[in-house]
């Protein structure tokens, strides 16, 4: 067979001579903003040869600080098809991390969105020598800054060609760079090169994984800062279906309309978007029909989250499992035909699994001694990962010299090859010797009628080492009209005395990550103290 490179220019093209009038379609400030993949590939020629002209070279990183949004996308493709890697920043991390990333990956250049100039403006920044100022209002003029030199993204690209040949590519070359949001430590950079991420996206399009295909009307709500919006911009745009992105600041009224008013048919968060949907979507009057799949990812959605979408709206939501270390799809839960015939419920807590593992990887499941673990549903181990889409190590940092991705999760399978997640190594509750389940606990607690949120984290005992303590949001409607002993009773029923939470504490909000994950360090520090009965 031919040595054919598997490039991301390969989309390009694709989208070029097959979509011309595909529409992608971003929310601005301003308003709706809409084209087609013509002006985008046209566009994304010019951007390269600014970057070009700009003095950026092959293996130059390219740093973005930016909301979903055209000028992301373009900025997708422009960086890598010239042959840089594209660095796509999180805007959400705290100032010192956004610094720190910055510098780490030494990015020559920066491209930002108009409303994180403040933000920049106050970081330390030791390699980018350009900045590229992306106004909402492309006609309006270049607002006063301190960086130096600032260039308005609309007068680069006016002033460059659209006839850019890009270059002939490795497929093995760096195309982007991302740094995990750090929910459990420091930031760390992992490359995605060419091949992993075009082998990603048509992963993605497979039937059983999203079963992306021209027909849908994409809308990523995951950020473009994030593990490449988990990869649906690419697989969108190889495919060649419409795509929406609801810009700057969104909230889930834009969401809602975008989807009613666009006809999304595959969108994509993390459970705790699902969670605020919801509320919205009880709230006003939406029409959603058009929605063929919600894929869930980035923790685990609750049972109760699933069965309220299926019931309320007839819309499935998907249940996915990655990390930014695998670009960042692994496993995606969808019942096989031995499952037709189960009840109700079982079918609902097989898709809470995490699910099986897409064609291209392979997983191993070990013990604390390296030996696999059996697929019986009940005992666990951490799982491995290898495969075309997975990092061999960090950037500048730790390399994985087995061969695999240790993921730090904790999971069984079970006899249908159905992955789940038992917990994070780091927040599993060790009590006595034995583990408990912050992820089983919190999700039973959130089926509560009257509870909107929980987190479960392990607070340290004398006797026990550690021991639950469930943090609970509940519903504005039933604010104060909860009680801890209606939690446990229904915990009672379903869980060990010794798993049962030795404390409950009422609180306003679970706090999030910058990409919208519980975030139990920030509980952990704040109920470090709490004193919990012997
Ligand atoms: P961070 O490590 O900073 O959270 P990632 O987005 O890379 O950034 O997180 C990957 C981790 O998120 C996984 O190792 C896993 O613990 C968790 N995760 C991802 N998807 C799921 C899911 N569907 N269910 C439970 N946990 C999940």
């Amino acid at each position: 067979m031919q040595a054919y490179p598997l490039t991301l220019v390969n989309h390009l093209k694709r989208a070029r001579a097959f979509f011309p009038h595909k529409q992608i379609v971003s929310k601005l400030k301003a308003g709706v903003f809409r084209y087609t993949y013509r002006d985008f590939t046209g566009r994304v020629a010019q951007l390269a040869d600014a970057l070009r002209a700009l003095g950026i070279a092959e293996g130059d990183r390219v740093g973005t600080l930016a909301w979903n949004s055209y000028r992301h996308l373009e900025l997708y493709y422009a960086v890598p098809c010239m042959g840089a890697v594209l660095h796509t920043a999180n805007l959400r991390l705290p100032r010192d991390q956004i610094a720190y990333i910055i510098n780490h990956a030494e990015d020559k250049i920066l491209f930002l969105d108009e409303d994180v100039l403040p933000l920049v403006e106050g970081l330390s920044l030791t390699s980018v020598r350009n900045f590229v100022v992306m106004l909402s209002d492309p006609n309006a003029a270049m607002p006063k800054s301190s960086l130096v030199p600032a260039h308005n993204y609309e007068d680069l690209l006016r002033n460059s060609s659209a006839d850019f040949e890009f270059p002939e590519l490795d497929e093995h070359m760096p195309a982007g760079i991302c740094y995990t949001s750090g929910t459990t430590g420091e930031p760390k950079g992992v490359v995605y090169s060419h091949r992993g991420l075009s082998l990603h996206s048509l992963a993605l399009c497979l039937p059983d994984t999203f079963a992306l295909s021209e027909r849908d009307t994409v809308m990523p709500i995951v950020s473009m800062f994030h593990v490449n919006a988990w990869g649906m911009p690419y697989a969108a745009t190889m495919i060649g279906a419409k795509q929406v992105y609801a810009g700057p600041h969104p909230d889930c009224k834009t969401f809602a309309e975008l989807i009613q008013k666009e006809r999304v048919t595959l969108t994509s968060a993390v459970p705790s978007v699902w969670i605020a949907m919801l509320a919205e979507l009880e709230r006003a009057h939406y029409d959603i029909s058009s929605l063929r799949t919600i894929a869930s990812g980035g923790s685990a959605v609750p049972p109760s989250l699933i069965a309220a979408y299926e019931r309320k709206f007839g819309v499935p939501i998907v249940h996915a499992w990655g990390m930014t270390e695998i670009s960042p799809l692994a496993t995606v839960s969808r019942l096989t035909t031995a499952m037709e015939n189960w009840s109700e419920e079982n079918k609902l807590r097989q898709r809470a699994k995490q699910g099986l593992l897409i064609p291209g990887l392979e997983m191993s499941v070990v013990d604390g001694q390296g030996r696999e673990v059996p697929w019986d549903g009940r005992q666990s181990g951490e799982l491995l990962i290898r495969g075309p889409w997975v990092a061999d190590g960090y950037y500048k940092g730790q390399q994985f010299t087995d061969g695999w991705l240790h993921t730090g999760d904790v999971v069984t399978v079970d006899e249908h090859g159905f992955m789940q997640i038992v917990d994070r190594t780091k927040d599993l509750i060790k009590s006595g010797g034995e583990w408990i389940s912050s992820v089983t606990l919190e999700n039973t607690i959130m089926a509560h009628p009257k509870v909107l949120e929980a987190a479960v984290i392990a607070v340290a005992h004398e006797r026990w080492q550690e021991r639950p303590l469930a943090c609970v949001v509940p519903k504005p409607e039933f604010r104060d009209m909860i009680t801890k002993e209606e939690i446990l009773e229904m915990l009672r029923s379903q869980f060990p005395e010794w798993w049962l939470p030795d404390e409950i504490v009422f609180i306003e909000e679970v706090p999030k990550t910058s990409v919208g994950k519980f975030d139990k360090k920030v509980l952990r520090e704040r109920f470090k103290d709490i004193r919990l009965d012997e």
